[in-house]
């Protein structure tokens, strides 16, 4: 039976660091603040924007919300990031994808500055993070990275699959696999024999956005299963890409949904924050 990867220990833990760096930080005068963007009704990207501000508050992080109409244009959503790159109180800017339709979000993301960029959407640092000389790790695979060192799976040498090559998700986890010396296959919606790679993972981390997607018989007895995907089921329930109660009689390790990546994400937002206000105050 697999050991559950407990996402919610692990963020606490790194939570109680982050709160300390705050205090520490604010001690010497310099304040930690993040903005956070969301335009438009959608319900998800609520929930979303709500966690985040409540981690904020719960790690003395200062936040600030604005909540746009979904009629909001590009060029005023411009204008706004460009009033929040010159705030000095304004560590990190985050702007809740997807935007609406109408909106350029290639122009958006574009705009917000390199340094206060904690999503790491940015083409600059997505090039920095190519190059393995980053500042900010995107959210949700240094999530993973984390919860992997946390319980000591070392992928150094180790076949590791991702499933998804999202650019938020799956590409830069591929990346950070293989700082990290993993031998890594990306797969996705037109990889062959999906399931005869997936066998040979020593590592499975799953970003497809598909109910039960992953099931026993693709996984290799021992091995450590990751799932970041994020789910509703037919009932409305959460959940994630793996099928658990299968999946979990052969994996080595496995994170449940809720409660294995979703909680790193935003705590991993919350340690971008900080690296920005110390970035922007030469610390
Ligand atoms: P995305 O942009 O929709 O990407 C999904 C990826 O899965 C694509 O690369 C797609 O391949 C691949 N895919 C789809 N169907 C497939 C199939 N049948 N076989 C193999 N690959 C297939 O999604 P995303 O933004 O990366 O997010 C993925 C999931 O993670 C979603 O459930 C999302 O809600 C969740 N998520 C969770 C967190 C968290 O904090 N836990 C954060 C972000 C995202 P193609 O490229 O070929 O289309």
């Amino acid at each position: 039976m697999a050991a559950i990867i407990d996402g919610k220990a692990v963020s606490a833990a790194t939570r109680a660091n982050i709160a300390g760096e705050v205090s520490a930080l604010k001690e010497r005068g310099v304040s930690v603040g993040l903005a956070v963007i969301i335009v438009g009704d959608d319900p998800a990207s609520r929930v979303y924007v709500n966690n985040k501000k409540k981690a904020c508050a719960e790690l003395g992080i200062y936040s600030e919300e604005y909540a746009l109409p979904e009629q909001t244009t590009t060029e005023e959503l411009l204008q706004l990031v460009g009033q929040l790159n010159a705030r000095g109180d304004i560590s990190g800017i985050l702007c809740q994808l997807p935007l609406p339709r109408h909106i350029d979000e290639t122009a958006v993301i574009n705009a917000i500055s390199a340094q206060k960029d904690v999503d790491a959407f940015h083409p600059q640092n997505v090039g920095h993070i190519m190059i393995g000389d980053y500042h900010f790790l995107p959210c949700t695979p240094a999530g993973v990275m984390r919860l992997l060192e946390y319980y000591n799976i070392d992928v150094c040498g180790k076949r590791c699959v991702v499933i998804g090559r999202s650019n938020i998700v799956g590409k830069p986890m591929a990346m950070l696999l293989l700082h990290s010396n993993a031998t890594v296959t990306v797969c996705h919606s037109k990889t062959r024999d999906l399931a005869a790679i997936c066998r040979e993972a020593d590592v499975i981390v799953a970003a497809v956005g598909r109910a039960g997607f992953v099931t026993a018989d693709m996984v290799k007895e021992g091995a450590a299963v990751i799932d970041v995907g994020m789910n509703r089921d037919g009932n409305g329930k959460l959940c994630g890409d793996v099928d658990f109660d299968g999946v979990s009689a052969v994996a080595g390790y496995i994170t449940p949904v809720p409660g294995g990546v979703g909680p790193m994400t935003i705590t991993m937002l919350m340690e971008n924050t900080v690296t920005a206000a110390k970035l922007q105050n030469g610390i």
